[in-house]
């Protein structure tokens, strides 16, 4: 799967997507991530890539120009395959685990962040197919949310992560919040390991684990929590027995 990312601050993105799971990624050709700067695209002589709105209002608009440009590069570049571009906007639908899972069924991702009080209306209408925000507040750019974006979505893409249970089992995707987990070593300040998770009964240990799940959800996520007693009767009322 290949993304390309659309921003003034290539640096800021490129530092979080080198590192670790993500940057191994990489490295191994699991996924490419390729960052273009919208300042190289600008005609303008003193490599502005923003101005004035129009009609007055405080701060600066990110042009058609650059961006409308460098994204003609892009997908001029792009491989066969499904493609979709996403403008990175606290307009957008919010960002989830069922929009990662649904965003990795493509072959190519295109992301444009935005800056500054954001972007000429018009670069959304001609490129844009959809606008997505990481949750209800207001970043000074879409550079964080662009690598949100990667790094959910690349993790269910495989050979990201070692094993496919490494995300199936983990909160929300499951559908519960994970249950608390634990390591060496077996007592710290007082506090020990729970017995059963030293006993090696694997079935003991998995329905501690669930009961566990359900107890943290309900508390703190009592929508995700009615989901899923709505879609697994049977094995919530074996909890309950
Ligand atoms: N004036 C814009 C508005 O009220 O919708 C906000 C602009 S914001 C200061 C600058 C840029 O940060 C946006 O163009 C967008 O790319 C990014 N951004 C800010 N908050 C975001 C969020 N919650 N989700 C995704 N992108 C966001």
């Amino acid at each position: 799967m290949r993304f390309d990312i659309l921003t003034i601050f290539p640096e800021m993105v490129n530092a979080v997507l080198d590192s670790s799971i993500i940057g191994r990624a990489r490295q191994n050709g699991y996924i490419e991530v390729n960052t273009h700067d919208i300042r190289e695209y600008t005609q303008n002589k003193h490599r502005k890539t923003d101005d004035t709105p129009y009609g007055g209002g405080k701060g600066m608009l990110m042009s058609t120009q650059p961006i409308c440009d460098c994204y003609d590069a892009v997908t001029k570049s792009l491989p066969n395959g499904r493609t979709k571009t996403i403008y990175a906007s606290p307009r957008g639908r919010i960002f989830n685990h069922e929009v990662a899972k649904e965003l990795a069924e493509y072959d190519n991702i295109i992301i444009l962040c935005g800056h500054y009080e954001g972007i000429d209306e018009r670069v959304i209408e001609e490129i844009v197919d959809e606008e997505i925000s990481i949750g209800d507040y207001v970043l000074t750019g879409g550079e964080i949310p662009a690598c949100i974006i990667v790094d959910a979505v690349s993790r269910l893409k495989d050979g990201v992560l070692s094993d496919k249970e490494c995300y199936e089992k983990e909160s929300v995707a499951s559908g519960l919040l994970e249950y608390p987990q634990y390591t060496r070593p077996r007592v710290f300040r007082g506090k020990e390991v729970p017995e059963v998770l030293l006993s090696g009964h694997h079935e003991n240990i998995e329905k501690w684990r669930l009961e566990r799940s359900l107890e943290i959800t309900k508390q703190r996520r009592p929508d995700l929590y009615e989901k899923y007693i709505s879609e697994h009767p049977i094995q919530t009322e074996a909890k309950k027995k």
